[in-house]
């Protein structure tokens, strides 16, 4: 008798623990699922968020310059991009609009005199598109002292680690939709830093400091961090 009470206690209760384990490991399941979402959908909004404070603060700056948001951008974007990237076409991909629609702001631009057209000396069918000394004087100081100083104050931990998760995200972003980035060319996988000069991986030419510190249409994030080639 007592070998049949004990059994289906003992049964039960092992039958029990089962099913606590399993609902505490499937709450657990859906818990952790649930925050992991609720961090991607917090880290999306803050993204939203600096990409619209930044969209905000490029166009009061276009305002204070007495120029339309576009003009600005070309403007800015021509002072910062690399000997690749200076072409209509490479410009009308960064603003994501059709060459058509950046040839009208071109046009202006050049009547003012604050942008510079030429033709590729090596390639005559490409036109590189320069900043003139009067454009440069129409973007004023930096457009981000704000910015630059709001990082300042991170510790370097911090700095760090949203330096790499941000350069994470934009490589997977890149990958994913086959997107350009518009990268800044010593964070480029294809950047070889040299002591005297440095390198394109890609193109095999040889890049100044001031280079490095220019936008590329054909930068690409490095997948991992330390495929940055070191020093050479
Ligand atoms: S290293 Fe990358 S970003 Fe720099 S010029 Fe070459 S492709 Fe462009």
């Amino acid at each position: 008798m007592t070998t049949n009470v004990v059994k289906p206690t003992f049964m039960f209760r092992i039958e029990t623990f089962i099913s606590v384990v399993s609902t505490l490991f499937f709450v657990n399941f859906i818990s952790n699922r649930y925050h992991h979402a609720m961090n991607e959908d917090r880290l999306h909004t803050l993204l939203v968020c600096i990409a619209r404070a930044l969209q905000s603060e490029q166009r009061q700056h276009a305002v204070s310059a007495g120029l339309l948001p576009v003009q600005w951008t070309i403007l800015s974007y021509l002072r910062d991009a690399n000997r690749y990237s200076n072409t209509p076409q490479a410009l009308a991909e960064f603003l994501a609009l059709t060459k058509g629609t950046v040839s009208q702001s071109l046009k202006l631009l050049e009547s003012h005199g604050w942008i510079s057209r030429a033709t590729d000396a090596a390639d005559r069918r490409i036109v590189r598109l320069g900043l003139t000394e009067t454009g440069r004087a129409q973007l004023g100081g930096t457009a981000s002292s704000e910015w630059v100083s709001a990082i300042a104050q991170m510790p370097r931990a911090q700095h760090a680690a949203a330096e790499t998760a941000l350069a994470q995200l934009l490589g997977e972003w890149q990958q994913t939709r086959r997107g350009r980035t518009f990268g800044v060319c010593r964070s480029c996988r294809h950047f070889q830093a040299g002591r005297m000069e440095h390198r394109c991986g890609l193109t095999g030419e040889a890049l100044s400091e001031e280079d490095s510190g220019k936008i590329c249409r054909e930068h690409e994030e490095p997948v991992d961090r330390s495929d940055q080639p070191a020093l050479a």
